[in-house]
């Protein structure tokens, strides 16, 4: 089955897309937990980050590389988050990897 991130990626569902690459889309999150909250995804679809493997390096690097790039461009001088969510306990609800890029306010430690 076809996850959501899939259905954007295929412009099947509409997103406010802030990035695209032949490797991964940037979606606005649509229920932002910070003034600026991104979703950097891979169009190669890893599940989640437990099922990574040695031979997806290059694209979770490109992913990282392009969150800190979502950062700088959105200027998050001060501070930002990056957060990938794995499992049920984890707080993952999209099987389809994706690292959240969160910024403009103050963030908290340890998160919730
Ligand atoms: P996670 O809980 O880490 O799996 O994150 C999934 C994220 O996807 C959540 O922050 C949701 O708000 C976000 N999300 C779900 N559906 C959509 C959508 N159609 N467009 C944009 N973001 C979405």
């Amino acid at each position: 089955m076809k996850s959501i991130f899939e259905k954007i990626i295929n412009r099947e569902i509409p997103a406010e897309i802030l990035w695209e690459d032949e490797v991964c889309i940037v979606i606005k999150d649509i229920e932002p937990q910070a003034p600026f909250h991104c979703l950097v995804i891979p169009k190669r679809k890893i599940e989640r980050i437990a099922l990574a493997v040695e031979s997806d390096g290059k694209t979770i690097g490109h992913l990282l590389i392009i969150a800190r790039q979502m950062a700088t461009d959105h200027n998050l001088d001060s501070g930002f988050r990056i957060v990938i969510n794995n499992g049920a306990e984890g707080g993952e609800s999209v099987p389809h990897l994706h690292v959240h890029v969160l910024g403009g306010r103050q963030m908290k430690w340890p998160p919730g």
